[in-house]
């Protein structure tokens, strides 16, 4: 297990996610579940803080995906539980009452549980020594099992129920999407951080194994289109990840060791324009405000591109969009 994934073929056909979900039809994070769970393989036990993936995946009628291992922890609980079962593995196996073998601790929670209400227990998570203790964090931009309420990474601009675009507040989201992995890489003596969406294909299923093979506690950063939140139609799930990483609106890249690296430059950047206009959560926006959003896209690929060149992380500064 753990070696890297060179081609489709390579891709293990075992789940361990399988069926007994009850997700929308193109769910990127549930997607996302599934190849995580191939990736990581049999010994491994799951932690789900509240959010989708703990609703939406049906304990509640004796049905589950999971064919591992899997355990709920309160919304903003996933870091404490994630040290706390790493640390009874440990203490287990020092003390001869299981025997010694690697086993992946993940917790694979959403934006509300580890960029909002969960964020300082994950903090703490990245100042301990268990290896094979991962968090993933499907961002899907929204607190979206209980009706699409804002978090910080939901995107300027973004219209959900906490920030509806009207006459009010034209716009809908004002908030600049928060950047947790450059929070988590700030860490001290942090040994693997990674960013990446549902495209390529392979690309996330190898962070994942890296991340559990870092010798340490990792953290990894997935974006995860959310049809029901984003409004667009389920078949376009793949297609949005690839039109964020080709529009530049999301980086794909991993800190290793301290060293970084960009893992996906489009040739051919396309313009914002196409990213926004596929979603209906940015229906509202005009002209003026989606070049608002291509000039922030611009300027910050300028920092991303600087790191990748210099091999080190540059903290980008984005000016904010005008108030409107
Ligand atoms: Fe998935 Fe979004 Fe539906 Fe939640 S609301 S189950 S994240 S598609
Ligand atoms: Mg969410």
């Amino acid at each position: 297990m753990n070696e890297s994934i060179k081609s489709i073929r390579e891709i293990p056909e075992v789940d361990y996610y399988t069926s007994g979900k009850r997700t929308c039809a193109g769910c990127g994070p549930s997607l996302a579940y599934r190849l995580l769970s191939k990736a990581a393989g049999p010994n491994t036990v799951f932690l789900g803080p509240t959010g989708c993936m703990y609703v939406a995946n049906g304990h509640q009628a004796l049905t589950s995906p999971y064919a591992v291992p899997w355990y709920h922890t309160q919304l903003g609980g996933g870091g404490g539980a994630g040290i706390g079962t790493a640390a009874a593995f440990r203490a287990l196996m020092e003390k001869g009452k299981r025997e010694k073998e690697d086993i992946n601790v993940i917790v694979y929670g959403g934006d509300g549980a580890l960029a909002d209400i969960g964020l300082s227990g994950l903090s703490m998570a990245m100042g301990y020594d268990y290896a094979r203790l991962l968090f993933v964090m499907n961002d899907n931009e929204s607190y979206a099992n209980t009706g699409i309420q804002a978090s910080s990474t939901t995107p300027w601009g973004a219209t959900t129920t906490f920030t509806p675009a009207g006459k009010v507040k034209p716009i809908g989201n004002e908030r600049m999407k928060k950047d947790v992995a450059l929070l988590m890489a700030a860490h001290p003596g942090i040994r693997y951080v990674a960013t990446t969406t549902l495209h390529p294909q392979l690309d996330f299923m190898n962070k994942v194994r890296k991340a559990l093979n870092c010798g340490a506690p990792a953290f990894i950063h997935i974006l995860t289109p959310c049809p029901k939140g984003w409004f667009f139609d389920p078949r376009y799930t793949i297609e949005m990840s690839q039109l964020a990483l080709q529009t530049r609106v999301w980086v794909s890249w991993e800190y290793e060791n301290g060293r970084f690296k960009l893992t996906y430059k489009p040739t051919k950047p396309k313009p914002v324009e196409e990213y926004i206009k596929a979603q209906g959560r940015f229906s509202h926006l005009k002209k003026e405000d989606i070049d608002e959003m291509q000039r922030m896209a611009d300027e910050d690929w300028k920092y991303w591109e600087e790191m990748d060149k210099e091999g080190r992380i540059i903290l980008p500064w984005v000016e904010p969009p005008r108030k409107r």
